[in-house]
């Protein structure tokens, strides 16, 4: 979105990087250490090396470990009524002179969030004649795929979660809809395992949240999210029969 180039060219990690990233695990037990252990090359694709024009290309980023995260994230506090402010727009967003747009912009330190879902609809920008359009189904699932995926993503952010580096996974920094569209609807081991450790005290039950997700998909017709949430359910049950 900005319009400068980085120099220096993006490597995706290696297994022993992704490794250190996830970092100790032997305080985990039960579902939450099956969901970042099991099955993972099966479940999780690598970060594709960047093309021109895509994020890693434009921006350079050096990855936050679990271990970094867990020094300086947000924990939710078990006694507040309001967690953090978000706020969506139709209008389209750019933070500052030189940048043409950004989907979206959070606050960590005061916990808001405002994102906008303008440039997600593929006609966009829309003519007058289109406004008043009824998006056809493909249409409709295209939007609402990406406006969940930008709402999780700048939420998510609001954690203290920074940008992953580590495996194709929805806290990627996308530059266009068509990286957008590449991106998964779910969390790398990294990023779940960050997610985990800000909810731990909340009770987190990792495959209450997968068949949460499951569900919303199922109902939303992403088919290929549904499928992802199924097996991977499936994968991370299997392995807890196998004990
Ligand atoms: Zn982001
Ligand atoms: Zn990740």
């Amino acid at each position: 979105m900005a319009a400068t180039s980085q120099s220096s060219k993006f490597l995706p990690p290696t297994n022993k990087q992704q490794l250190k990233a996830l970092g100790g695990i032997y305080k985990l037990n039960g579902d939450i250490r099956r969901a970042i252990t099991v099955g993972i090359d099966e479940s999780f694709l690598p970060i594709p090396i960047p093309k021109g024009g895509d994020w890693l290309d434009v921006h350079e980023e050096t990855g936050q470990t679990v271990g970094e995260y867990v020094k300086m994230s947000k924990t939710i506090p078990t006694s507040t009524h309001e967690l953090f402010c978000i706020g969506v727009t139709m209008a389209d967003l750019y933070p500052q002179a030189d940048w043409n747009f950004v989907y979206g912009e959070a606050d960590i330190d005061r916990g808001i969030g405002l994102w906008s879902f303008a440039r997600l609809d593929p006609l966009f920008p829309l003519t007058e004649e289109q406004q008043w359009q009824i998006p056809t189904e493909e249409q409709r699932i295209l939007i609402l795929k990406r406006a969940i995926g930008v709402f999780l993503h700048e939420l998510i952010h609001l954690f203290g979660m920074e940008h992953c580096i580590y495996y194709l996974c929805m806290m990627n920094g996308t530059e266009h809809e068509e990286e957008m569209d590449e991106q998964p609807l779910y969390l790398c081991p990294v990023c779940l395992r960050k997610l985990y450790s800000s909810l731990e005290k909340v009770d987190f039950d990792v495959i209450r949240m997968y068949q949460g997700i499951l569900d919303v998909c199922k109902k939303f017709n992403f088919k290929e999210e549904a499928e992802w949430y199924e097996n991977r359910v499936k994968l991370i049950h299997r392995e807890k029969e196998d004990l």
